[in-house]
């Protein structure tokens, strides 16, 4: 890491080294101007590139935004069906569709506020009730929001899928659409175009990440995505984009420790959760150790072999505090000597893990005597989906892992991706169990704090 600044609560800077804009309404967005405070590790300050960028992106956002005249315009032409060229279209726009869990969609919403910055487009999103609610409105400017209205002339958004008609892949496959650029005139492209880029995307589907076909899509007025992984990796592949790219991010692994920085502010009612919880938890311990457990359905394995796998790893990254036995015990436990106090948060949708690592630090003293307390601020029990409540809850918790020194999570989660993008933490990850065996080793320290890429080899 770069210079890994600790900054303390009072030295914390307020806006992120000019990452987010000053003038927002405080009161509207504790989070926004409260969450520096809490971050321990700020590793990448922007470049002036990117600031650059970001502020060219609000003007662009205010001048087009829902209410404005040039979305009226561009609005109109969508419901008569007629096409919106980019030469007499004044805002282009790019809407953001929600699907699957929490930590798919902030990742798959960061890389589509992305390829708005690389493109010239405003990203709106496709508020379902469960997405409502969560965050702040990230853009500055009182009319500047990135709802899409309920009036948007495309019906059924959340139900667009691989089979759509107006999907890429199958306006390709009908030869709706040009795949030549020099062929793709202003006028023959259709007014809106549904990129499925979700992890089910066909051959012909994948072809947005392909220069020619980027070049056809430039032409598209309002561009639909639905999506559930980080693509970031995939636009650097792209020649059209990578040397922006590099400019913006001259540190590779910083895109979405800054984006997600930029862009996600829990809204007040999350933030409340949040607050709440680290200072009556997490504030006065001297370390803060994130443990994220997530046992994927098509990779389950006994609680006993996964209680297994967090402790040989725990041990192997020395990353919660050893404990003495027996009368040793009794003697250290009066010792409070130099060893810090730590707290350590566990998320997971199930408590066992929780009940486990409590009882260890009740049973036995950590070595060295300091004191160690263990929560777990929920457990949900199974992921539910469309419920607004549990979102929040998961939220809250993707952000209190992120306030932490220390984190281990678990690999090939979203939600643990998202947790050490904010935290500005290279986690450790436990491995993921393959023919229900407990992995060897149990996990590894992460190369990068961005999420790993998803995307299946074509
Ligand atoms: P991934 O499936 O691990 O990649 O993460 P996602 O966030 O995309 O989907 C998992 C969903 O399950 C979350 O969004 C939550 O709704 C729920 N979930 C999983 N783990 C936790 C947890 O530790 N705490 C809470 N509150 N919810 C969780």
């Amino acid at each position: 890491l770069l210079n890994v600044s600790r900054q303390s609560a009072a030295g914390a800077d307020e806006l992120f080294g000019g990452l987010l804009s000053p003038g927002s309404d405080r009161r509207a967005c504790l989070s926004r101007y409260q969450s520096p405070h809490y971050y321990k590790h700020s590793p990448y300050a922007p470049s002036p590139h990117l600031l650059r960028k970001l502020r060219d992106y609000e003007a662009r956002h205010s001048r087009c935004a829902p209410g404005t005249r040039p979305y009226a315009k561009s609005v109109d032409h969508l419901r008569s069906g007629g096409s919106s060229s980019k030469e007499d279209a004044e805002c282009n726009y790019v809407v953001w569709i929600p699907y699957n869990g929490l930590g798919n969609r902030m990742l798959s919403l960061l890389s589509t506020f992305l390829y708005a910055l690389l493109t010239d487009r405003v990203l709106l999103v496709h508020s379902t009730d469960d997405f409502t609610g969560l965050f702040c409105e990230p853009f500055p400017g009182a009319n500047a929001t990135w709802v899409l209205p309920p009036d948007f002339p495309v019906a059924d958004m959340s139900w667009l899928g691989v089979g759509s008609n107006q999907s890429y892949g199958n306006l390709l496959d009908g030869k709706k659409i040009a795949d030549d650029p020099a062929k793709a005139t202003a006028q023959s492209v259709p007014p809106y175009v549904y990129l499925h880029l979700a992890h089910d995307l066909r051959r012909s589907d994948r072809l947005f990440y392909c220069n020619d076909d980027q070049l056809v899509l430039a032409k598209v007025n309002w561009l639909l995505v639905q999506n559930d992984f980080y693509f970031v990796p995939a636009l650097y592949d792209m020649a059209e984009f990578e040397a922006e790219l590099r400019k913006l991010f001259p540190a590779k692994e910083s895109v979405a420790h800054l984006l997600g920085r930029y862009l996600f502010h829990p809204s007040n009612s999350v933030w409340g959760m949040i607050t709440r919880y680290y200072h009556t938890y997490m504030a006065q311990a001297e370390e803060r150790i994130g443990v994220q457990i997530r046992m994927f359905s098509w990779a389950t394995i006994p609680v006993d072999d996964m209680y297994g796998q967090i402790m040989a790893c725990s041990r192997q990254e020395h990353i919660l505090p050893d404990v003495v036995d027996g009368d040793a015990a009794a003697s250290s436990s009066h010792v409070h000597g130099g060893s810090k106090s730590k707290a350590i948060l566990i998320a997971s949708l199930q408590a066992d893990y929780y009940d486990r690592i409590k009882s260890t630090y009740y049973e036995h003293a950590a070595k060295g005597g300091g004191m160690v307390g263990v929560f777990q601020p929920s457990h949900e029990e199974r992921q539910i989906m469309g419920q607004r409540p549990h979102n929040q809850k998961a939220l809250a918790e993707i952000y209190l892992l992120s306030f932490s020194d220390v984190l281990l999570t678990t690999g090939a989660s979203t939600f643990g991706y998202m947790s050490s993008s904010l935290a500005g933490l290279r986690p450790t990850m436990l491995m993921v169990p393959e023919d229900g065996k407990v992995p060897e080793p149990p996990c590894v320290r992460a190369v990068s704090m961005e999420p790993c890429f998803h995307m299946m080899p074509d």
